[in-house]
Parts: C-alpha cells; structure tokens; sequence
C-alpha cells in the first residue's frame, strides 16, 4: 500500500478520502487554495500545501503545481476526488510522467468517455443502447434539423462537452430548432471551450439509473448494482437512493450487465459509473463518469464496501478485493444533498459563515459526509453543497425514516439551505410510494415549496417571542433586551412588548404583555415557557406542549420544528431598512458571477417576482426576480458581463401614483 498520497480537492470529499487512508495508515497531503486556508480537509490532512489563489482556476485546475507538491512532500499516488482534475486525460498522463500514480483510469479510458458523442459511439459499438440520436462530425445548422425531424420531436440538444447538467436544450418544436441551436452552441463553447453539439430523442418521464462499476488493472470488472437518482432539479441530482426501486431482477442483471460491457469496453480500471436514461423496460446509455461519483455512499451502504480502499488496492496494483458472486445487495440506502441555497428565492446559492452545524452520530443508519464545522464558511468560489446526508434501512420505507429523521436532526444555522425542502421529498407520498422519474420535483415543486417554505407560523413566532422577550438566548444573541432603550425589566409585573420581527423579507409585529416567564401574545394566545436547554426550547402554547431546537446567530434566530427551519430576526432599521423600503428599486448582485440573459430593458413595466434577469455563479444559474411592482428605469449589465457582489445590476421605480406597497 502507498504511505502517503496526496488529494486533489477540497470540501467533503477531501474529507472523506483522508477517512478511509487513515484508516488503512495511509498518510494524506491537503491541498487548498487561499481562500480555504482554514478549511477542515486542512485540519484532518498530515500535512498541507497552498496551490494558489481562490479561483479554482488558479488552485485546484493547477496540475502542474500539484504534482510539484506531490513531489516535494514525497507523496507516491494523486487522488484527485470529483470534479475539477478527476476527468483530465491529460493530468493523469502528467501524473504518470512524474513518476505519481493517479488515482483513477487511464488517460485513454477518460478520454475515450470525455466527450458524449464519442462514447455513446464506443458504446453502440460494444451492443450497449444509446439513447437514439445523431451524435457524428457534422454540425451544419440544417442538417442538425434534418436529423431531429427524423429522430422525431421533441429532442435534446446537448454539448457533448456538457457536464453539471448545464449546455443542454429541449426543443419541442421544431419551429424553435435553429434556435435553441445557436443559444447551445454559444453556452457549450463559453463554458466548455467546445461548441459540438448532439441531438437525442428527448424521453418522456424517464429515470435516471447509474451502475457503479469496478475493474483492476488484471482486467477484472465488476458491478456494484445500481443507484436511482430520478430526483432531480433542473438536470442536477438532489436525492440518490440504492438500489433503485421497483425495478426486476431481469431488468438489474440486464443493466448491470451492459455496464460492465461497457466498461470491458474501454479497458476500464478503477472506480466508474455508467449512467442510464431509462424509460419503461428499456434503458439506454447516456455517459460514464470515470471518478468516484458523489452519491457512492449509497452504494457503500447497501453493499457494505469502501469504495474509496478500493480505489487505493486498485492503484497500488491489487486485484479487485471480491468477485462478483460476493458482493449482494443489503436493505436500502439514501442519500441527500444539503445545500446552501434557498429554495424560497429560485434556489439562489447562499454564501457566509456557518454558525452552527450538528448532525447525530453516525451509525449504520445513519452517516454525514462534509467538509465543513460550526465557524467555517462556504465561499463564493465553489460550489454550495455542505454536506450529504445518507441513511440505511432494511427496506425502502425504514431507509426513508431513518432519512426524514436524519433531517430533523440536523442543525445548521447563519445560511439559509435546501433542508426543509428535502425533508419535504421525504414527506411526499408520491416519493414514498416510489413512483419516481426525473420530472418529479418540477411536477410538485408546490407541494415542496409551498407558500409557507420557510414562513415564520404561529409557533414559530410564538417561540422567537419567548426567545426575544425572556432573552433566552442572551449569551449568544447580539439582541440584548437588557439594553433596550425602555423600561422593560425581567421579572416585573405585567407590560406590554412590541417586537418587530423580520422573517423572509417581511416585518412580522408582535404584540405581547409579559407576566414573568409566561407572554400574552396578541392573535396567538397564551405562550408559556417551560425549558431552555442546549438549544431546545420547550414551551406551552394554550397549554399544547410545543418543542423546537432554536439556535442564535449574529442577530438572528433559527427555529427548527418538524422538518421546518425557519429563520428570524429582530428588526434593525440600518440591516433591514433597504431591504423593506419599497423604493429600493436597485436590484444588486447577490453574489460574484456572470450574467446569462436579460429578460428587460429600460422602460419594461414588471410585477414582483417577475424574473428580470439570470446571473450565474457558484456553477449555479439563479433568476433573480423584481421585488415590486414598478417600471425599470435602468439596465445596466448585459450577457456576458461579469459583475462583483453589490455591483448594481437593475434599477425599478414605483410606479407613480401608485400606493405605497409598504
Ligand atoms: P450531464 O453530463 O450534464 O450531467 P447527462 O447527459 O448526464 O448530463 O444528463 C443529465 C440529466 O438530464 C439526466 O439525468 C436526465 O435527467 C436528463 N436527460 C439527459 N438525456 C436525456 C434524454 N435523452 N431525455 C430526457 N432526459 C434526459
């Protein structure tokens, strides 16, 4: 076994690479760049070396510099994770050439997958079905149209370049071909450096079902059964499950089996995933991913494997450590990804400090990957996931609980994130049911974004007035009633409280009297507190017992209840003032990033909430909508503009005569 390796990541899966050397004593070197100087793969690593400057580009993507360092800190092999180096022919050939093992295939098996047209070539070749399509040299705009009037509408546009669920168009009519061709095109070489497009046949409600694979460089390839990741939003995975459900044994030991065909194909070694599009009993070959994938946890679970000590035997030259008649499927396995984004805005990426972070302990039910603790932040520079969330149970429905009760004990606050949206998934019939396709979280997103997503209810309001008003959280909190400029003591007899609270953008008054620990609160009723302890608040709401973890932060609270997560603050005329003044108008960057696409322009008369324009950033597209009715008086961005935080991007005036909308 090697003695030391280094990482070429970050972030959770950093993390979870140093988990399993350490286990095997193998020694591990971090690499980070300036702005993860702090970070936990930093902390958990033997030893750590700067690369560079936050911008992966100038960090992570430096191949050149890593294997230097790989060289000076006498690390023997490069474990480059997911993501950034993972798919680069050309760093594993540099890695060989310096005398370092990569952690992963060769260059000619990446290479022979890198590009979508050329793999599903290969594929067809071998006997795997591919999605039917035209995936050749020609990229002629007429023939292209040719070719999808005879695959038949509607059909895929894809880079074949494309990766991240991005670079790919659905056309529904061929009025709207040329197009979408061109809008392609211009994306697919922006991001990708390539503008070769394919065109596939665009299947209705199908899922998505990926093999994990496994070969060794004895020329060993097996399977590791399959993953269901259906729940998706906008082409990106959100929750992956193991094995997929209803689904025969014929059908899993026909598509297993094409997986490792494909694999044998290319002369595969090392980890590898060959991901399906299927529809009904037909499944077809979509592409391969050449690296450990993201939600192999699932796949850890259910067959009670390391992946990643595989991946370590393989590059050390070891043989395949079981044979395929000794690897069988056990209960069930999900796994969901804990983003910081809010769902409530289009799921913009959030950025910040994380104040807190717990989860329970792991078990063989439950288990946490991240790269993050209480204190540490996520950067702008990459992307948003915080942690996976997996669970285990003997059957689909107890592996659900197990997850919805992961959910629920888990506690992260400063960032609002994707949690009561996921919990919501776990909450939906239709999804325990198992009736899954890739359409599912498009087709009832109102029932898991509904109108209260987040909204602060009677009890969470009636709890962060207990907080506020007995000043529970008075180590902790930045609001001190103690301070307050009036005559308000603990303990004295009956007075009368007003609390502004600010919940989602909107001022929530709260009228109270106070009679030592218990509140009248106006339009809720009697609010009694019975404890505060380690964050959980106990409290009688008209004598129903109420229980709900609240953390502080900053100035704010969160009120984690039943799978909702909730936040508030106290009202501060400079913090919230801006946001709540009808007539601010100017629309700023949330975020560094890049404008895609325009929807206004000066004199465009707009309703709140209609999207005005599309910035991307942290490898995600946000829309960022208007935040009252009014006329745009300036653009002052264009596509392809890049843009700081707070740079102003749009500005709307009330329109006049209009009443006041505060
Ligand atoms: P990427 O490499 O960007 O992840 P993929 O080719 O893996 O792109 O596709 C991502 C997702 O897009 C799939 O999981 C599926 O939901 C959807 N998709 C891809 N191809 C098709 C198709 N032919 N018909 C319907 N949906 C598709």
């Amino acid at each position: 076994m090697f003695k030391k390796i280094l990482i070429a990541n970050r972030g959770e899966i950093a993390c979870r690479v140093i988990k399993t050397a350490r286990k095997m004593g193998v020694k591990c070197v971090a690499v980070y760049s300036t702005a993860d100087r702090r970070a936990l793969h930093v902390r958990l690593a033997d030893e750590s070396v700067c690369i560079g400057e936050a911008k992966s580009s100038e960090s992570y993507l430096r191949g050149d510099v890593i294997i230097k360092a790989a060289l000076t800190c006498g690390a023997e092999a490069i474990h480059p994770g997911y993501g950034f180096l993972s798919e680069n022919a050309e760093f594993e050939r540099a890695c060989a050439a310096a005398g370092l093992v990569f952690i992963g295939p060769s260059a000619d098996s990446i290479s022979a997958m890198g590009l979508k047209d050329c793999a599903k070539d290969i594929m067809r070749k071998a006997g795997v079905p591919v999605v039917p399509g035209y995936q050749g040299e020609q990229q002629d705009d007429n023939f292209l149209a040719e070719k999808a009037q005879e695959i038949g509408y509607p059909v895929l546009i894809k880079a074949v370049a494309g990766g991240g669920g991005k670079g790919m168009r659905l056309v529904e009519h061929a009025s709207d071909f040329i197009e979408s061709l061109a809008t392609c095109r211009r994306e697919s070489s922006a991001a990708f450096a390539n503008d070769h497009l394919l065109i596939e046949k665009y299947l209705i409600q199908p899922r998505h079902i990926e093999v994990q694979i496994f070969g060794d460089r004895q020329g060993n390839v097996l399977h590791l059964f399959e993953r269901d990741c259906s729940l998706q939003r906008r082409h990106q995975k959100v929750v992956e499950e193991a094995p997929a459900p209803n689904i025969s044994d014929d059908f899993r030991n026909a598509i297993c089996g094409a997986a490792v065909r494909a694999a044998q194909a290319i002369d595969y070694y090392g980890a590898g995933t060959v991901e399906f599009i299927v529809q009904g009993d037909t499944f077809y070959f979509m592409e391969m991913n050449t690296r450990l994938q993201v939600e192999h946890p699932v796949t850890e679970m259910i067959t009670g494997q390391d992946l990643v000590e595989w991946q370590l035997r393989v590059a050390c030259g070891e043989a395949l450590p079981l044979a395929q008649d000794d690897i069988s499927i056990n209960g069930h396995a999900f796994e969901s990804r804990l983003y910081a984004e809010d769902p409530a805005r289009d799921f913009m990426p959030q950025t910040g400090r994380v104040h807190h972070f717990s989860y329970p302990q792991q078990s063989q039910y439950m288990r946490v990957d991240t790269g993050i603790e209480a204190g540490d932040s996520v950067s702008v520079h990459y992307d948003p996931m915080v942690a996976k969330l997996a669970s285990w149970g003997e059957d689909r429905t107890s592996a659900a609980l197990n997850m919805a009760e992961l959910l629920r004990c888990t506690y992260m606050s400063g960032l609002p994130s994707n949690q009561e949206f996921v919990a919501s998934v776990f909450d939906h019939n239709v999804f325990l049911d198992a009736v899954i396709d890739t359409g599912f979280i498009a087709r009832y997103e109102q029932d898991l974004i509904p109108e209260t997503y987040a909204k602060a209810a009677e009890t969470e309001i009636a709890l962060a007035a207990l907080f506020y008003l007995l000043g529970l959280g008075i180590q902790s909190s930045a609001v001190n009633p103690w301070n307050a400029h009036d005559n308000w003591r603990m303990g004295a007899s009956a007075l009368l409280r007003n609390l502004s609270l600010v919940n989602k953008g909107e001022v929530i008054a709260v009228m109270a009297t106070c009679h030592g620990e218990s509140l009248e609160v106006e339009g809720i009723g009697q609010v009694k507190l019975l404890s505060y302890h380690d964050g959980v608040l106990k409290a009688l709401i008209d004598d129903v017992e109420v229980s709900a973890v609240v953390l502080s932060y900053k100035q704010g609270i969160t009120v984690f209840s039943n799978g909702r997560v909730v936040d508030l603050h106290v009202f501060t005329p400079e913090l919230d003032g801006d946001t709540l003044d009808a007539n601010g108008g100017r629309i700023v960057a949330p975020m560094p990033g890049s404008i895609v696409q325009v929807m206004v322009e000066v004199e465009s008369v707009v309703g709140k909430g209609q999207p005005l324009l599309v910035m991307d950033s942290m490898k995600v597209e946000t829309t960022i909508p208007a935040n009252f009715d009014g006329v745009v008086k300036g653009v002052y961005i264009a596509p392809g503009d890049q843009v700081q935080e707070g740079t102003l991007l749009i500005e709307i005036a009330q329109e006049e005569g209009e009443n006041d909308a505060a």
